[in-house]
């Protein structure tokens, strides 16, 4: 019987390291964000998306399956699909297959969000504050007669901002921080440096390593 019980001590022993050592790949793990295209994408902008998103973020972006938009997003008086309604959706009806901490959506139509006295407002993006789900938009990012290039970068600020909303990130008022608020305008979007100022980085890096 005590040899059982050597024997079963002994080979506990010998998988100990082995527990420890899976235990330690799951806890670094890199944070998981999912890329959902709703409706037909471009290649080139999801492509882009993914890497804007890596080039800031220390985490891994996994892209989904593309889904149709969801009728009961769309405000027919403007032809343009409800942001919340994009947000609840993806939060609640979209399966992905794999765990992820956010889930991104990326559309290229037109998407608002009630601002004030304007029920339907145009917007380049929308982030739920400290939750799960944000959208944006590709529909308003050649605003200026923006080359490809301007397009891009204005896209990667975008994705990045609604981002850091989901991560708890509010709006700042620092010059060229990319949390500053747009207010819809692209001229925001462009005067924003890419990166956060050093407010912004020191709270994000509580919940997430920020490169
Ligand atoms: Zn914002
Ligand atoms: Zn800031």
């Amino acid at each position: 019987m005590n040899r059982i019980f050597s024997f079963l001590y002994a080979l506990c022993f010998f998988l100990q390291p082995f527990v420890s050592d899976a235990a330690e790949v799951v806890a670094n793990a890199k944070p998981v964000i999912a890329l959902q295209p709703l409706g037909d994408c471009s290649a080139k902008d999801i492509e882009q998306a993914k890497m804007g998103i890596l080039a800031l973020y220390d985490c891994e972006v996994k892209v989904a399956p593309m889904v149709a938009l969801p009728q009961k997003a769309f405000y027919e008086p403007r032809a343009r699909y409800r942001a919340d309604t994009l947000l609840d959706f993806l939060a609640v009806d979209v399966k992905l297959g794999f765990d992820c901490v956010k889930i991104d959506g990326i559309t290229q139509k037109d998407i608002s969000f009630t601002k004030g006295e304007v029920y339907d407002w145009g917007i380049f993006g929308l982030g739920s504050l400290d939750g799960k789900t944000c959208v944006i938009s590709t529909f308003r990012l050649g605003a200026g007669k923006a080359d490809e290039s301007l397009k891009m970068q204005r896209l990667i600020k975008v994705i990045n901002h609604e981002i850091g909303h989901t991560f708890g990130l509010e709006h700042c008022p620092a010059k060229g921080c990319l949390m500053q608020d747009a207010k819809g305008m692209i001229k925001t979007v462009d005067g924003e440096n890419g990166s956060f100022c050093e407010s912004c980085h020191q709270r994000l890096e509580k919940v997430l390593r920020v490169k």
